[in-house]
């Protein structure tokens, strides 16, 4: 198959309720991504159910792909598979403002694949939801290499505080 995401729409659309389903696992440099989050010698995994509408298609299904990224906060690498769900509407006559542009006999579903997997990574990704990131004092790990400047400027506030209350207190 050489464009396994390209399908014969006159096929599908002679009659409302027609389903395809499209399961392939494609090269990354098939979709050209240009994202170095992307990892590229792992394939992208794309499962899609195609059905049939009055006026043109919907494609629901889920797209993955392998990524490794940096924390946002530590700046750890962290791998990860990223999966992506799929719900999208070709039109003949777009009424629906989201909706894609359905024109010709074949439809090349790739485009819509490539846009939604990039939508779909992360842009603040974390190594985990509370990783406390990097000490904006002295740059220490705080997650494997805790430092002391946290501990001094909560000092710092108590020692603020002292003196207001002994203000307030006279
Ligand atoms: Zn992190
Ligand atoms: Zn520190």
């Amino acid at each position: 198959m050489s464009a396994p995401l390209t399908i014969n729409v006159l096929e599908l659309t002679r009659r409302a309720g027609t389903l395809k389903d499209i399961a392939v696992s494609l090269p990354v440099a098939d979709f050209a991504f240009g994202d170095d989050r992307i990892v590229a010698t792992r394939d992208i995994d794309v499962e899609l159910h195609i059905e049939s509408v009055q006026g043109g298609l919907v494609v629901q299904g889920e797209v993955a792909c392998s990524t490794n990224m940096l924390c946002r906060r530590c700046l750890r690498e962290i791998s990860a598979n990223i999966e992506v769900a799929v719900d999208e509407i070709y039109q003949r006559v777009p009424d629906n403002p989201d909706a894609y542009v359905l024109e010709g006999e074949q439809l090349d579903l790739l485009p819509m694949v490539r846009e939604t997997m990039l939508l779909g990574l992360p842009d603040a990704p974390l190594c985990k939801p509370d990783c406390p990131g990097l000490c904006p004092q002295c740059g220490a790990d705080m997650q494997s290499d805790p430092c002391q400047c946290q501990a001094q400027r909560t000092d710092e506030r108590w020692s603020v505080l002292d003196q207001l209350r002994g203000q307030l207190g006279d």
